[in-house]
């Protein structure tokens, strides 16, 4: 066995470090307090072509392993989670089926500018009445001769007011439920195609998430993405893992920026004459918070490794996503209590990461619909 990363991720894993630590980390605080998409940061950083991360060298990509991957998901949302959010958005879920079943006119037209920052993409399966249940998606696409047209509403999108094109889930058969789904290509610009409202969160403030409507959008038979009609949640399963695991390990660095905080104020805080980092309460949630968080990345790592070999990954991506998110809210609690009140004042950094970190309990799949699903694959069909 081998647990060491290899040459080339340990010396991504150093640049990508650094530059969060130049770029990011500065603007954290005012990305939060704006919760505006931030442009500025967006263009800068975009320039330096981690959106082409997953995709291969010769559409202009860096062709990045699953573990390398993680990495630069963990150091982003170390720096940022509301700018994280933005950037995975359209590393991953925003472009991926339009990188794998979109038309070279339709790449050139949103992939490609997609991978230099110059557009910004979205993915969108939520709607009011369906979150985890995707069966009950209400958005219906309908062919008209060489056409489709899409109508309905969707909720809770990331990118979604400023979202230069969108993979849309919509559903040919409503009474088909889970077999009558498909992914959708519409583009900004499109008759009928409009943001509605924009939400105000409670954390990941600064990438903007809000509703986007479909009123009778016409679009080209050429923008269903996929090759077969009605097999959208079998395409779906081809980014599950990844998606899971990625939530984990920006839980790690959430975890991570809050855990640094916390040892900071540690050993500087005094209270009956000592730093607080002296007393053995204060020390054993170090103690707890450092083994939990090894645990984590073991799991997240050891997951992406078994992507990257193309070994079978569905149940280890899951327990990864859980606990690594699991034991980041858990950090982040801690990390309050240690900074005492002043945890609770906006203006430092710890009050961002708890609230943060809830976020990433329902990214990627709730946990009561992960130990669900674990629980069957581990009993079968009982
Ligand atoms: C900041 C943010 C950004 C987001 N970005 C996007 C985006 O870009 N695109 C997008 O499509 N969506 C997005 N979402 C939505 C997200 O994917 C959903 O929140 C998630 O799928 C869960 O759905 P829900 O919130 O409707 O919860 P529900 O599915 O309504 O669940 C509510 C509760 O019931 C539980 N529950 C549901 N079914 C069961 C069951 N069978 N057994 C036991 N418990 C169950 C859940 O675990 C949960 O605790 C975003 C959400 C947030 C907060």
């Amino acid at each position: 066995m081998n647990f060491a990363f290899t040459e080339e991720q340990e010396f991504f894993k150093k640049i990508i470090t650094d530059t969060v630590d130049k770029m990011v980390v500065p603007k954290a605080r005012e990305i939060d307090e704006k919760d505006e998409f931030p442009w500025e940061l967006w263009k800068d950083f975009t320039k330096l072509g981690y959106l082409g991360l997953r995709y291969p060298e010769e559409i202009g990509g860096m062709n990045a392993d699953p573990v390398t991957a993680m990495i630069f998901y963990e150091q982003i949302a170390r720096g940022s989670v509301g700018f994280a959010q933005s950037v995975i958005m359209n590393i991953l879920m925003g472009t991926y089926f339009v990188y794998r079943f979109g038309s070279q006119a339709i790449k050139e037209r949103c992939l490609f500018p997609a991978m230099r920052g110059e557009k910004v993409a979205t993915m969108c399966f939520t709607e009011d009445q369906s979150g985890s249940d995707l069966a009950a998606t209400r958005t219906t696409a309908v062919k008209d001769g060489s056409e489709w047209i899409i109508n309905g509403t969707k909720m809770w999108i990331t990118n979604g007011p400023v979202a230069d094109f969108a993979t849309v889930l919509a559903t040919t058969d409503l009474s088909l439920g889970a077999k009558g789904l498909n992914f959708f290509l519409v583009e900004k610009g499109t008759p009928g195609f409009s943001p509605g409202q924009v939400l105000d969160k409670l954390g990941c403030r600064g990438t903007v998430t809000g509703e986007l409507v479909f009123d009778n959008v016409r679009i080209p038979e050429e923008n269903l993405l996929g090759i077969e009609l009605n097999k959208g949640v079998e395409y779906l399963a081809e980014i599950l893992d990844e998606v899971r695991v990625m939530t984990g390990a920006m839980a790690m660095g959430i975890a991570q920026a809050a855990y640094d905080e916390g040892l900071e104020y540690a050993r500087k805080r005094i209270a009956f004459g000592k730093p607080i980092g002296n007393y053995q309460l204060i020390r054993a949630k170090f103690a707890d918070m450092a083994t939990e968080m090894e645990a984590s990345r073991l799991l997240i790592y050891s997951a992406a490794w078994k992507m990257k070999e193309k070994l079978p990954s569905r149940i280890e991506a899951a327990m990864a996503k859980m606990f690594a998110t699991e034991t980041c809210c858990k950090v982040v609690d801690e990390v309050t209590r240690i900074w005492g009140a002043n945890a609770f004042a906006n203006e430092y950094n710890p009050a961002r990461h708890f609230r943060d970190a809830r976020f990433l309990l329902y990214g990627g799949g709730t946990h009561e619909i992960l130990k669900d699903f674990m629980g069957r694959l581990l009993i079968g069909k009982a």
